[in-house]
């Protein structure tokens, strides 16, 4: 391959030769590996005779120092193969590698590993060196084979998470003036599929999606797409093309009619959440990752929707991320500062309006923006953790709020606290309660826990062993929000505990609905028979009140005797109980 060069005409000559031999282009292609060796004493270069014949240039002559590698291997790759015959510094036992491209019979440029080991006395002078050049076209076939499974999603071959993502990075910042569309694409109740028609039916149908998606956009190049395309988990793909609102509304439409066709008893629906990418993505740098979450974000907003299957990331959904990076940022110090306060709703008997106890409701007494309510905090605290903080909070300032009642002698009835699901997971939940409410001497029958049934079967075991530890421990176990869940009834029948809490928002009682109305009796019935307390939370009219009397439930919470409000309010409301113009009809 390599052949020395002299001077002057010797040159030239050199060069003509090399290019004869070019011609002939006999070099590497029928060996995969052949060695050469240059021993530095007889300054004579060696290669054995049998390959000698496929590789040009006059491998027997004078070793040089000067090479000359530009007839023979790819231009690029010149520098490093010169770098690897400079040896200067090498000892004896030392080697040293590279890999390049050279020429070969087919007019192609070929991988060739070039290794070279230095020989010698040792602590003397380098005598000999030997090269082997070995073909890697194969080795680096099965690299690129392995880089093409490592980087495709093994169900439908197309890119997977991290593949998408350095694609789509790639190409956004190979067109920085293109305004791009992610799409991120969910099918709704994919869990329902599986379960209804087998996980191998599920995967039919998600190979089916990943093809017309395929189909829609093209192959994917190598270099120089103008659209990505990738599985990133479950039913979860994502697409991102240029921004073109019809070429959008075109890919929704064509998956949404492919999966209409697809031929299974069930109505499919995807959901597509949208971003577009704007100058400001590229000035701050944002990341594809950021810009996944945004279309993830307004996909959210229409998941299980039966009117909507698209929504665009729009100035709402920003305003809403933003209000909640707030939330995040400031939490630990608004605990600190006690901007967190608790407000208790009275609990009453409906017909005498005598308040029975309370439950503690959080606000955030926010210093400029005013009083921030639970429903905006809670679903963000028990997302990132902080609700367990939160709760143990409002258990303490609630103790705290007894303890003063008893040593003041104000009316003592019972507050109630809600336990948050993720506290459910907490082993030294029970052990925190006790000391927290010991700490403060408050009888245990004076603070009642809330908890709310779950749609998970795992949640419902660990919701059991809290109930149970509560009440061995002479608390009062309160179910909440009877009526929300998937699982009313058969909660009621394993979970022990003291209070049914039916929230009026799922069953609504009203003169049109005689269905609901019994149901709501039934309900009623039930608990009663079971041996449990009932109470009515979201009370909202003088309607509602009476119907609620009339089936033989007393006690309620909502808006119609009292709103949530601050401890003192409460207080004052204890001496002079509300007039509810109500005629006590309990059964
Ligand atoms: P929840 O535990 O079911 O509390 C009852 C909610 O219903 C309260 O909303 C209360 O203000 C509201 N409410 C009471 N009566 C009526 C009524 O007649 N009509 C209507 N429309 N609403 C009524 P709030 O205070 O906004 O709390 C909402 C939810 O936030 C609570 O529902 C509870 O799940 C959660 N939450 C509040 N404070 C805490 C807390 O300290 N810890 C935990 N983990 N959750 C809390
Ligand atoms: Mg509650
Ligand atoms: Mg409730």
């Amino acid at each position: 391959m390599d052949k020395e060069s002299g001077a002057g005409a010797r040159d030239s000559q050199e060069r003509y030769k090399e290019a004869e031999l070019l011609k002939d282009s006999r070099i590497l292609e029928h060996t995969h590996s052949f060695i050469v060796e240059y021993n530095f004493k007889t300054k004579q270069c060696y290669i054995d005779p049998a390959q000698r014949k496929h590789v040009y240039g006059d491998w027997n002559s004078e070793y040089s120092e000067k090479r000359n590698f530009s007839r023979i291997a790819l231009k690029e790759d010149i520098p490093k193969l010169n770098e690897l015959f400079d040896f200067t510094g090498l000892k004896p036992g030392d080697s040293k590698s590279t890999a390049a491209r050279f020429y070969v019979k087919s007019h192609t440029y070929e991988w060739f590993r070039v290794s070279l080991i230095c020989y010698g006395e040792p602590d003397g002078e380098i005598e000999r060196v030997l090269i082997t050049f070995t073909n890697a076209e194969q080795e680096l076939e099965t690299v690129q084979k392995l880089k093409f499974l490592l980087a495709r999603d093994p169900l439908t071959h197309m890119p997977n998470m991290d593949s998408f993502r350095q694609m789509t990075e790639a190409m956004i910042q190979r067109h920085p003036d293109l305004s791009y569309a992610l799409i991120r694409m969910d099918i709704d109740k994919f869990r329902m599929i599986n379960q209804m028609y087998g996980t191998k039916e599920g995967d039919n149908i998600l190979r089916y999606i990943g093809v017309k998606i395929q189909e829609w956009i093209g192959p994917l190049q190598e270099e120089d797409n103008d659209s990505t395309y990738g599985r990133i988990s479950s039913d979860i793909f994502y697409v991102c093309m240029p921004a073109n609102a019809s070429d959008i509304q075109e890919i929704i439409d064509f998956i949404q009619a492919a999966l209409r066709a697809y031929p299974i008893k069930f109505e499919m629906i995807m959901s597509f959440g949208v971003y577009i990418t704007c100058e400001a993505d590229r000035t701050e740098h944002v990341s594809v990752s950021t810009l996944m979450d945004r279309a993830a974000s307004a996909q959210k907003t229409v998941k299980n929707s039966y009117v909507n299957h698209v929504a665009y990331y729009d100035h709402l959904i920003r305003k809403k991320e933003v209000a909640e990076r707030i939330i995040v940022s400031e939490m630990k110090k608004a605990l600190e500062t006690e901007q967190f306060q608790v407000y208790l709703q009275p609990k009453c008997e409906m017909d005498t309006g005598k308040i029975i106890g309370s439950e503690a409701l959080v606000r955030w007494i926010h210093p400029s923006q005013g009083i921030i309510s639970p429903g905006e905090f809670i679903p963000v605290f028990e997302k990132n953790g902080f609700i367990s903080e939160l709760d143990y909070y409002m258990l303490r300032s609630s103790c705290e709020i007894i303890r003063r009642w008893i040593d003041e002698g104000i009316g003592l009835h019972p507050i109630s606290v809600n336990v948050s699901r993720t506290d459910l997971y907490n082993p030294n939940l029970l052990e925190q309660i006790k000391e927290c409410v010991d700490k403060y001497e408050v009888p245990h029958d004076l603070i009642e826990f809330e908890l709310t049934e779950s749609a998970f079967v795992s949640d419902n075991m660990q919701l059991y062993n809290l109930a149970k530890l509560l009440q061995e421990n002479h608390f009062r176990v309160l179910m909440d929000d009877f009526g929300s869940g998937y699982s009313s009834l058969n909660s009621l029948r394993e979970i022990p505990v003291d209070v049914l809490k039916i929230d009026l928002k799922f069953l609504p009682p009203s003169s049109d609905d005689k269905r609901g109305n019994v149901i709501l009796h039934s309900i009623v019935d039930m608990a009663k028979r079971l041996g449990l307390d009932v109470i009515v939370e979201g009370v909202e009219t003088a309607g509602q009140a009476e119907f609620l009397l009339s089936i033989g439930c007393r006690n309620a919470q909502g808006f119609y005797f009292y709103r949530p409000m601050p401890v003192s309010e409460y207080e004052q409301c204890l001496d002079k109980p509300k007039e509810t113009g109500l005629s006590g009809c309990v059964q």
